[in-house]
């Protein structure tokens, strides 16, 4: 098969979406898809279509990333994020931050700007001030169904069932652009009511994001915890280093995290040459990704 001219692949986090919030998931992946198509049919980055559909997905409040992110067990937003692009292996990641109202903005600054690979809390704000990247007020993070959700977790016993997507919703995205270059990117709010500090798979290198121009770009979701035992992103990537074709790649890694971990989560991928494949083992993943045409295919 020919490699398509460009790809994007975009993901809302693999959960047991509720039949009430579909509508929302497909409209916030619909928008990420075509605020980076927007970006790779001009020839652009893919560095900017990553960063352009990962903002979409941040300021979406559907989603556990930037703006209505779940709260931690302080009743805090705490933001992780990575990029990573392909062809360099070179990252940007930032962890446990509370005042950046975009952080796959400073990660990028970090890939970009930075001797380090990743930067954590007041560190990373530290960096992003020092960096023309301005600090928001904690409290414009958190939204009020979140807000009730954290309430009801502290008067009784932690629960799911009143947490809009629990555990689950972080964004991600993987673009190949026209010169053939790789990039993919993760951003979460984490898990509900984590505690302070908690930082799970996705702003890591190789658990919740990787590319590699040689291979392909990876953005999983899923329980941190378990995708960090099987390093699931990179798993993917050697996966597709040795041939394997991206959906066998993507179902192979959900298989081994249920197996091994007996956990739930999964992944989005674009190969070396800009196919996509996604597999989960939920009832449901939010994603979506160009056909070759231009035209866009949306899940649920
Ligand atoms: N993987 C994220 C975390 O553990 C959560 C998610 O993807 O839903 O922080």
């Amino acid at each position: 098969m020919s490699s398509p001219k460009f790809s994007l692949i975009v993901h809302g986090g693999a959960w047991d979406i509720p039949a009430a919030a579909i509508p929302d998931c497909r409209a916030g992946i619909r928008h990420a898809l075509e605020a980076g198509r927007e970006i790779l049919a001009r020839d652009g980055a893919a560095m900017d279509a990553v960063e352009a559909a990962i903002i979409v997905l941040e300021d979406d409040i559907t989603f556990d990333a930037g703006t209505g992110a779940h709260l931690n067990r302080d009743g805090r937003v705490q933001l992780d994020a990575i990029i990573m692009e392909g062809a360099s292996l070179k990252a940007g990641a930032v962890a446990a931050v509370e005042r950046i109202k975009n952080p796959i903005r400073l990660a990028r600054k970090i890939l970009e700007s930075s001797e380090h690979m990743m930067l954590t809390g007041a560190g990373a704000e530290l960096f992003a001030q020092e960096n023309g990247i301005a600090l928001c007020d904690p409290s414009e993070l958190v939204i009020e169904r979140e807000r009730r959700a954290w309430q009801r977790c502290r008067e009784g016993n932690h629960s799911s069932e009143f947490h809009f997507g629990h555990n689950h919703g972080t964004v991600g995205a993987v673009a190949r652009d026209v010169q053939g270059r790789i990039v993919a990117a993760t951003s979460t709010g984490g898990t509900c009511c984590k505690f302070p500090g908690r930082v799970g798979d996705s702003p890591l290198v190789g658990c919740g994001c990787y590319a590699d121009a040689e291979a392909g770009g990876i953005s999983c979701t899923g329980h941190g915890e378990a995708i960090m035992k099987i390093v699931m992103a990179k798993m993917a990537a050697d996966l597709l280093r040795n041939g394997a074709a991206p959906q066998a790649a993507a179902d192979e890694c959900v298989q081994l995290l249920a197996n091994r971990t007996q956990s739930t989560g999964g992944l989005i991928l674009l190969d070396r040459s800009g196919r996509p494949a996604a597999a989960f083992n939920t009832s449901s993943m939010a994603h979506g990704y160009l056909e070759p045409d231009g035209s866009v295919f949306i899940s649920p």
